[in-house]
């Protein structure tokens, strides 16, 4: 990681504020408030986003210690001992600075760019050459304008040379990253569908994307990608400096033309310079042969010997792109990132750790970090380093090196010889409530480990993407004008995807409130570490004391419960506890009714032991264009109603009566605050806004037993379903009692395995269903599409004769939720 001088970092950025401290050594840049450790030596750039301003943050982190802040605007606080670096536009100021760095530190970059497939090209070029060069490259895949500065910066003057991604998703970004990364070789590798809406065609996209390779001495891509081959001719690349492959091509100036798949491995023979080369990689999918082939040419163009090349290329390894959390025995949590084991990626992973980990105590089990440039000593430092600054007190060493290093770092807790060592003595360690991250060298087979820890159940899973979640709260936020809160709705264990899981994310992310159905929800929110405020929908006065014990608010529907909950406050003697008015404007489920407002105003004026927080009302149809008189009569109501509250009351309160489809059609009627449900979790009835949503659970079972029937004979109970001829059935691990209704027998869903739909044959029982695979090659273990991205939730939804709300919370507890972190 880059160290300057605060001073130096205010020249290049050509401030002229005077500095409290500018001599002090920056170590780390911070972009996210929330990222902040409590570490001096940390400089925070107040960015302005879509719906947040950095400047907010200044006060907040000020006061957590934090002195270095870059700004647009110097704040009218005085702020004693503060530094502040003043520039016209912070982004920019960023991208310059990252840009100094690079030219200054680095000598060799190659940059990365294409639509799939960079990650992977990228951390493969390093396994390739870490061991004989000293490598920086950007961590995980941040590739963004944001995330390539923050990569640039961890350049050192020791490093060789630089691999880097650069990603856009718009027009116009692709200058500023190539003014930063300044590449001089470069590898485009491929064009596909991502970020098409954002771009006229798909034309205009690859020229962008093409802006990166500029001033390249070396642009390395696939002919056979027709829109990248003609942008590539038409551009102002040079003709010499590109090097472009084809597997259909015999002119290409490397030309694949032989591709011969084994088992475990590809062998391919392409022409070279007049000569013949092979080489062979231990992958055989085709996603895998292309980045392998981009990796290639690109060593053969940096000049190394193909026997040599052909080495590394046995030592590749799969790239994991995302991170796993799964639940653990004993009220523990399991993060896995095996896979990965340079330090780079153990950094994403203790954020992500961070942000599960609430009241849990963090353990780390890492194995020996193997092909690192960097000695055992100064590597395992840098190890301790990090967990310092996330608070993790027990590292688990797996690995000889670890065995070596264990005394010099108190952190270390435990360490063994090799895994197998490990699960001999897992049982006598202690897993009672802890947050795990497990990292490991693949050699080290750590998935025996998480095996070992995880929950265990049978094989049907839904499958919960978190990365989709927030991506799917950034949209609704970007329909909020300034100001409006969000009130996230995580009742009915979330809409079936979890509680906690989300939860942790949705406060990470800084919605205002949470909402759940009922205080048991709530509390179990609460044991998990969650301390945003929580509204409680339907309070039963036997949950009053739970209601107070736990810190959540209820809403307040009728007289009585307003009466019960107040005497309950009285009684203990509090005062101005938050409650939330529930007020029926049309829906006539809970709730105050419009003649009642003066008597409600009149009891709240007598009862000091609470304070309104917000009131509230719902919308019956706010999705249905058929009913928009109706809902507007609900708003212009809500707006009576809370209008004569208001103004009784000496204190402000938030206002709110959207849900998901209200955001989306009623963009007027926000008030104060939305409460955002089922879009949250990437659902909409539009089908225009669905396309910028993406669900994030998929539900798989697996294939429990294959068998061959004949012709006449039954299947199932009930003898519902005669074979017309001899068939192949299979039966899935998934039945009525998991929420795949008995409604869906004989024909009525269609499930998908491999690549095809196959139709359910007999009744659905409780824990299995029987599938007609006649004609297929589908093995046992193999795994089911129930609902994804073959079989949308509206589908099925359509097969059961309900909405999508009711299948997803109809998935029952029993089926294991796994958590997915792209
Ligand atoms: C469930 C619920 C919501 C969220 O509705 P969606 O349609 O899922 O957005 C909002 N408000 C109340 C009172 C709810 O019960």
């Amino acid at each position: 990681m880059a160290s300057l001088k605060l001073q130096y970092i205010a020249n290049i950025l050509a401030s002229q504020n005077p500095l409290a401290t500018p001599e002090i050594i920056i170590h780390e840049l911070l972009l996210d408030s929330r990222k902040f450790n409590f570490q001096n030596q940390v400089l925070f750039f107040a960015l302005k986003g879509g719906n947040h301003n950095g400047e907010d943050y200044i006060e907040e982190l000020y006061h957590k210690g934090l002195r270095n802040f870059v700004v647009s605007k110097l704040p009218s606080k005085k702020y004693e001992d503060g530094n502040f670096i003043l520039v016209s536009d912070v982004k920019e100021a960023l991208q310059n600075l990252a840009s100094h760095i690079r030219n200054k530190f680095l000598a060799r970059l190659i940059a990365i760019t294409g639509s799939n497939g960079k990650t992977i090209v990228k951390e493969w070029l390093y396994q390739i050459f870490n061991s004989s060069l000293n490598i920086v490259k950007s961590p995980k895949s941040y590739n963004s304008q944001v995330g390539v500065p923050l990569s640039v910066w961890r350049i050192e003057t020791e490093n060789d040379l630089g691999i880097f991604e650069a990603g856009i998703s718009q027009p116009g970004e692709m200058e500023k990253l190539e003014k930063i990364l300044h590449p001089e070789i470069g590898i485009f590798t491929n064009i596909g569908s991502a970020h098409d809406k954002f771009f006229e065609s798909r034309e205009q996209k690859t020229n962008e994307k093409l802006k990166l390779f500029k001033n390249i001495s070396c642009l390395i891509y696939c002919e056979d990608y027709e829109l990248i081959n003609s942008a590539v001719r038409e551009s102002s690349i040079k003709t010499e400096n590109q090097f472009s492959w084809s597997s259909k091509n015999p002119e290409a100036y490397f030309y694949v033309f032989s591709k011969s798949v084994n088992k475990r491995q590809t062998n391919l023979s392409a022409n070279y310079k007049e000569g013949e080369l092979s080489i062979t990689l231990p992958f055989t999918d085709a996603a895998s042969i292309e980045n392998a082939i981009h990796c290639w040419l690109c060593c053969l163009e940096l000049g190394y010997d193909n026997l040599w090349i052909q080495e590394r290329f046995y030592l590749l390894q799969p790239v994991a792109m995302r991170l796993e959390l799964k639940g653990a025995d004993q009220n523990s949590i399991l993060i896995n990132d095996s896979y990965n084991s340079d330090v780079e990626s153990l950094e994403v992973a203790l954020d992500f750790l961070d942000q599960q980990a609430k009241s849990r105590s963090k353990v780390l089990i890492l194995s020996d970090i193997l092909q690192s440039s960097l000695g055992s000593a100064e590597l395992y430092s840098q190890v301790d380093d990090l967990l310092k600054r996330h608070g993790v007190e027990n590292w688990i060493g797996i690995g000889k090196e670890h065995l070596q290093v264990q005394n010099s770092f108190e952190r270390i807790k435990n360490s063994f010889k090799n895994t197998d060592e490990f699960l001999q003595n897992i049982t006598s360690l202690n897993w009672q409530n802890k947050a795990i991250l497990i990292k490991g060298a693949r050699e080290f087979q750590f998935e025996k480990i998480s095996q070992a820890l995880e929950t265990k159940s049978h094989e049907t899973v839904l499958e919960i993407h978190l990365s989709r979640a927030v991506d799917n709260l950034n949209y609704f936020r970007s329909k909020l004008m300034p100001n409006v809160k969000i009130m996230a709705m995580v009742k009915a264990f979330s809409y079936g995807s979890g509680s906690f899981e989300i939860a942790s994310l949705l406060e990470f992310h800084k919605v205002d409130y949470l909402a759940v159905a009922y205080t048991d929800e709530g509390v179990e929110l609460r044991k998990a570490g969650i301390s945003l405020p929580i509204m409680v929908l339907n309070v039963e006065s036997s949950s009053f004391a739970d209601i107070i014990d736990f810190n959540l608010e209820p809403e307040i529907f009728s007289f009585q419960s307003l009466e019960g909950f107040c005497a309950v406050l009285e009684g203990r003697e509090q005062s101005n506890y938050p409650i939330h008015l529930k007020l029926d404007t049309g829906m006539r489920r809970l709730g105050f009714q419009q003649e009642e407002i003066p008597q409600l105003i009149e009891s709240i004026s007598k009862k000091p032991s609470i304070k309104i927080a917000s009131a509230f009302s719902h919308l019956a149809a706010a999705g249905d264009d058929s009913h928009l008189n109706f809902t507007k009569g609900q708003i212009s109501e809500f707006q009576e109603m809370s209008n004569q509250l208001v103004a009784q009351l000496n204190y402000s309160i938030d206002l709110h009566i959207l849900n998901s489809s209200g955001i989306s059609n009623f963009p007027n009627a926000q008030f104060s605050m939305v409460r955002l449900g089922i879009g949250l979790y990437g659902i909409s009835p539009s089908t225009e806004e669905q396309n910028s949503l993406t669900p994030i659970s998929e539900l798989y079972a697996s294939v429990s037993q294959v068998k061959k029937i004949n012709k006449g004979e039954f299947v199932g109970y009930g003898l519902s379903y005669e074979a017309p001829s001899n068939r192949k059935i299979a039966i899935i691990s998934l039945g009525y009692a998991d929420g795949f209704r008995r409604s869906l027998s004989n024909g009525k869903a269609m499930v998908w395995i491999n690549s095809n739909y196959y139709p359910v044959i007999g009744k659905v029982c409780m824990d299995m269903t029987m599938i007609d695979i006649t004609d297929s090659d589908i093995k046992e273990g193999d795994r089911v599409e129930i609902m994804g991205p073959n079989i949308s939730v509206y589908e099925l939804a359509e097969k059961m004769n309900t909405i999508p709300y009711e299948v997803l919370t109809g998935i029952s507890q029993r089926v294991k939720r796994v958590y997915f972190f792209e």
